[in-house]
């Protein structure tokens, strides 16, 4: 009989941490490369509650006083929008002090001309999506169901370019280079390595018609580009080098280029207002923020738990109390619910007397009827449970 019982709280155990892993699991939202996830709605909920104390929570002590350099050199620029792009090395020339990417199969990875990609990557599940363009499948999948979309509400897409090689990328660039220079070149196309393209995350969508690069930002006045602006961060894609901040990605404007980053990442762009991915990134996405906000979690959850096990300990000392006076009352072994938790209770409660209103002796008095009625219970249970196999 006290096999079974232990059999069966163990099994409930396993059964609760089962649950919890398969919890933990279906919600793969947000987290840096494999090594923690929580709920999007979770993450802003824990910054909000951070940026609630005052505190900026992308705040990076070691880059304090590059946030002040910045700072003073973009007085304009709001102080949590300063962190952000210090946090992604925005303070840096472009194409000084190159950092690798640190997942480059992440989908939210940050790709641009400080951050890049390794020469021999590429992805590996790949997706035709017509004519032989390929995209990563994920990618795939969400422009699929964008483009359909698009045709239902009588648009077109035109789609121009996918992923493009670590190699083509540099002919491309080199091409151009010796076409137009290289401050020229640099405004128009990615250095190999830096390219989205190489990430099988991006799509260049253009007419026909604006084809010719002297009409490519033309395709800001179409109706697609309109549907575009407004519906894109359902299906996971962001306009990736917006007018507005061409000094800060360096590029012209490109309406035609898209970038996959996710349904959740790009519908928390849309629905903040936050324009430029860079900013999202240094504000959300780097190492330090995510860090910050697990150990939040984590703290959080030993709080709970803390609390918990505190009301656990109340639940029970009023357990054993309602049983001794059932006993008093009524002797009669009339339920089942109360035949676990006063077992493992009393121990605990026998090892660390409490400081309550009931006196030492009176304590003793309850434990050991608790004693009793446990091992009462647990008789009467395995005579009933014995009964019915002796018919
Ligand atoms: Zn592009």
């Amino acid at each position: 009989m006290i096999k079974q019982i232990i059999s069966t709280f163990f099994a409930a155990n396993l059964l609760a941490l089962l649950l919890a892993a398969a919890y933990v699991e279906a919600n793969q939202d947000i987290g840096a490369g494999e090594s923690w996830y929580c709920e999007y709605e979770d993450f802003f909920e824990i910054i909000s509650a951070i940026e609630a104390t005052g505190e900026y929570p992308h705040f990076i002590e070691e880059n304090r006083q590059r946030y002040e350099q910045y700072q003073a050199m973009n007085p304009d620029i709001p102080m949590s929008t300063v962190i952000a792009y210090v946090n992604v090395d925005m303070d840096n020339d472009f194409y000084s002090d190159i950092k690798d990417v640190a997942d480059p199969s992440d989908v939210r990875v940050l790709v641009n001309k400080n951050h890049a990609l390794p020469a021999n990557w590429e992805p590996d599940n790949f997706v035709n999506i017509g004519a032989g363009h390929m995209m990563r499948e994920e990618a795939a999948t969400h422009f699929t169901q964008m483009r359909d979309a698009m045709q239902e509400n009588g648009l077109r897409v035109n789609v121009i370019i996918t992923y493009r090689s670590y190699g083509a990328q540099r002919n491309t660039h080199g091409n151009a280079v010796s076409r137009w220079g290289s401050a020229s070149a640099d405004r128009n196309w990615a250095r190999a390595g830096h390219s989205e393209h190489q990430t099988g995350l991006a799509v260049d969508i253009l007419h026909k018609a604006f084809e010719e690069s002297m009409h490519q930002a033309r395709y800001q006045e179409t109706r697609e580009f309109a549907w575009l602006i407004e519906n894109a961060h359902n299906y996971g894609f962001i306009l990736r080098y917006p007018n507005e901040y061409k000094d800060f990605h360096g590029y012209v404007f490109e309406p035609w280029h898209w970038r996959y980053v996710g349904v959740e990442t790009a519908t928390m762009m849309y629905n903040m207002e936050i324009a430029l991915y860079e900013e999202f990134y240094g504000r959300y996405l780097v190492p330090e923020v995510l860090e910050r906000v697990r150990e939040f979690i984590m703290e959080q959850q030993a709080l709970d738990e803390a609390e918990k096990a505190a009301a656990e300990e109340a639940a029970a000392r009023e357990a054993v109390e309602d049983v001794t006076i059932d006993i008093d009352d009524a002797p009669a072994p009339h339920t089942e619910s109360i035949l676990i938790v006063p077992a493992q209770e009393i121990n605990t409660d026998a090892q660390e007397p409490k400081s309550t209103a009931i006196s030492a002796q009176l304590m003793a008095g309850i434990i050991s009827s608790g004693f009793v009625v446990v091992g009462f219970i647990i008789y009467a249970i395995s005579r009933r449970k014995k009964r019915p196999s002796a018919h």
